[in-house]
């Protein structure tokens, strides 16, 4: 880059003609420095001046011109034809004109410079206006610029949003960007013509304008506005979409709700084109929600939302191509240690994103209503691999497959299971009372008129219903006395924190077992992980127990290859011992028994 002498340019700077000296290197246009009239002209100090021309001043252009000044300045600087040109520059006050005439310097080095004098004629008024008129200075440059509306269009977007976005951050400001869209445009056209529906374009274009009067406003396709601003804080972004609407509301002639945005923070190498992208996606997530009017792009929650996405869209494959598998958790006896049953979990191993663990899977397909499709899934599985235990000689315990409340509104569940038990070919093998349904004690305690129609049915056919997830949290116990359950599961977070509180959960624990005892009710406790925790359980009396400490869930063949195993000395409890079990739980306590 050329160096000035400091004499020199103290020379040039110190002139009133209002000029920028700019070097080309290497079709990169750099200025070099401001005279003092250019800063006066612009009412902008020096420095400040610089950095503003080093960040691209062409942004300050009148969009109908920006693309004369472009041209007009690669053929300067390519030396086929003299720079001389008109153009509106916007200023504080609004347009001004400006005439830019250009001047090669050959300094003492040989190095060539552009020297380009603008001189603004706004001042002179009227008598510019004629000439303006007579020699048509300006004229409407479609390309850069939508006609409706007035606004600089997507062209010049492309050509000129980085520019703002880096003069933003050149002053040491947050760019943001805000994508908008007219909610339902399409119905207030057919409601108001189109000419109303352009109306209401121009009212947006003007609410923008006037809320935003720093921004770079332009519009996009059809019904989208577009802005680059500094991003003002989350509050003031609240205010002004708020007070957008409100004007929109006030100054449309129909009915409208008015616009909806996208707003995107611009990080520090996030560029304008991305930028979009992430505002779409945003606007977008509002769906149809018209309680909000924007939402601010987060990476976080775009992360989540394609994820959600991914879930909801690849469960029919996963399901078809056996991503989601069977893995199965023992359930001991507590007093023999024997193995009593299984709990069916479902495992989503997919090929490209790994492991998706339940905990992540399942509320989405809650949330989309499609969790019916996985539970009756695993329903099928499990009996399907009933063949499978009895051909390894293992004896055939009952399974826990986990249900909704949900699943009940969309299928109806007895039927299914039921057809499921005859066309497996369970019905050779197992009785129903081997095949448990659990739900939680949430589900049960909010659940419809249907769904509780239908676990009455599924339990007078034979199956048998758990209560998972048992003092959890608004656990109340008139659960027992409303439903028939056969079992409960005592929740993980009782079993894990015995000693919180002064123990107050051993207490807990202690009642809760006592009042399922006296209706007859078996109890299990979920998440043991520790000696302590098994002991304290065994002592209450707690029938049954799940967890780490004894097993882990696996899929069918480890559970297979463990048993084929020499070493292992299987230890399962027979179905005439459960069923043993089951009546002594079943038979309330004596009065007078100390139990
Ligand atoms: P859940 O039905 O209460 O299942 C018990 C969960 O606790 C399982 O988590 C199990 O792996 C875990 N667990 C067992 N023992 C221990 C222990 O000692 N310590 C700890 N920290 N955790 C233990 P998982 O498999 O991640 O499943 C989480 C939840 O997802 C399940 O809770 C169940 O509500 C749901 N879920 C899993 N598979 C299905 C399914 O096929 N259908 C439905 N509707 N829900 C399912
Ligand atoms: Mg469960
Ligand atoms: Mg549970």
């Amino acid at each position: 880059m050329y160096q000035f002498p400091s004499e020199l340019r103290t020379f040039y700077e110190s002139m009133r003609i209002p000029f920028v000296v700019y070097q080309d290197l290497e079709g990169k246009i750099i200025p070099l420095l401001v005279s003092d009239g250019f800063c006066e002209q612009m009412e902008v100090p020096r420095e400040k001046l610089m950095k503003l021309l080093d960040s691209g001043q062409f942004e300050t252009i009148h969009p109908d011109d920006a693309g004369r000044i472009l041209q007009a300045t690669r053929e300067f600087a390519a030396h086929r034809s003299r720079y001389d040109v008109f153009f509106r520059s916007r200023h504080a006050d609004g347009y001004h004109n400006v005439h830019a005439v250009g001047y090669w310097l050959n300094m003492d080095d040989g190095t060539e410079l552009a020297l380009l004098t603008y001189q603004n004629l706004s001042a002179a008024g009227e008598e510019f206006k004629e000439f303006e008129e007579k020699y048509h200075l300006f004229h409407q440059d479609h390309f850069y610029r939508d006609p409706l509306t007035g606004l600089p269009n997507l062209n010049y977007m492309q050509e000129f949003a980085d520019e703002r976005i880096h003069a933003l951050r050149v002053d040491g400001k947050t760019p943001m960007v805000i994508y908008s869209d007219v909610n339902s445009m399409q119905f207030y056209n057919n409601q108001y013509g189109f000419s109303g529906g352009n109306d209401l374009l121009c009212l947006i274009a003007d609410v923008l304008n006037k809320l935003f009067p720093d921004a770079l406003l332009s519009r996009g396709a059809d019904d989208h506005f577009l802005l680059i601003d500094a991003f003002p804080g989350e509050d003031e972004v609240a205010r002004l979409m708020l007070e957008t609407n409100r004007q929109i509301r006030a100054g449309a002639t129909g009915n409208t709700t008015g616009i909806q945005a996208g707003i995107v923070i611009m990080g520090e190498k996030m560029n304008f084109l991305q930028a979009i992208d992430h505002a779409k996606s945003a606007l977008k997530r509002i769906g149809s929600d018209l309680n909000r009017s924007y939402r601010i792009y987060s990476q976080r929650a775009d992360d989540e939302y394609w994820n959600q996405r991914y879930i909801i869209e690849n469960l029919d494959k996963a399901l078809n191509e056996r991503w989601i598998r069977v893995f199965y958790q023992g359930i001991l006896r507590l007093e023999t240690g024997k193995t009593s049953a299984f709990e069916a979990l479902a495992r989503w191993n997919d090929p490209f994103r790994g492991t998706i663990s339940p905990g992540d899977f399942i509320p989405v397909l809650e949330r989309y209503h499609l969790l019916y499709k996985l539970d009756l899934y695993m329903m099928k599985q499990v009996l399907l691999e009933l063949g499978d235990r009895l051909s390894a000689g293992l004896p055939l315990l009952p399974v826990s497959v986990n249900f909704s409340a949900q699943d009940f509104d969309y299928r109806n569940i007895p039927e299914e299971i039921e057809s499921l038990y005859h066309s497996t070919g369970a019905d050779q093998l197992i009785p129903r009372s081997n095949i448990i349904v659990e739900i939680t004690e949430q589900d049960m305690a909010t659940g419809t008129e249907n769904f509780h129609e239908q676990l009455k049915q599924l339990r007078s056919m034979g199956y048998c219903l758990w209560l998972d997830d048992f003092g959890s949290g608004y656990s109340s116990l008139n659960v027992f006395s409303r439903f028939d359950v056969d079992l409960i599961k005592l929740d993980m977070a009782l079993v894990q924190h015995l000693d919180d509180h002064n123990g107050i959960n051993r207490e807990i624990i202690k009642a809760m077992i006592s009042i399922a005892r006296a209706l007859g009710i078996e109890t299990l406790a979920e998440g043991i992980e520790t000696e302590e925790q098994k002991e304290f359980l065994t002592s209450v009396g707690c029938d049954l127990g799940q967890g780490f400490l004894m097993r882990r869930p696996v899929p069918l063949e480890t559970i297979l290859f463990i048993v084929r195993s020499d070493s292992y000395v299987g230890r399962w409890e027979s179905n005439a011992e459960r069923q043993q079990f089951v009546e002594s739980a079943a038979r309330p306590p004596e009065p007078d028994d100390p139990a």
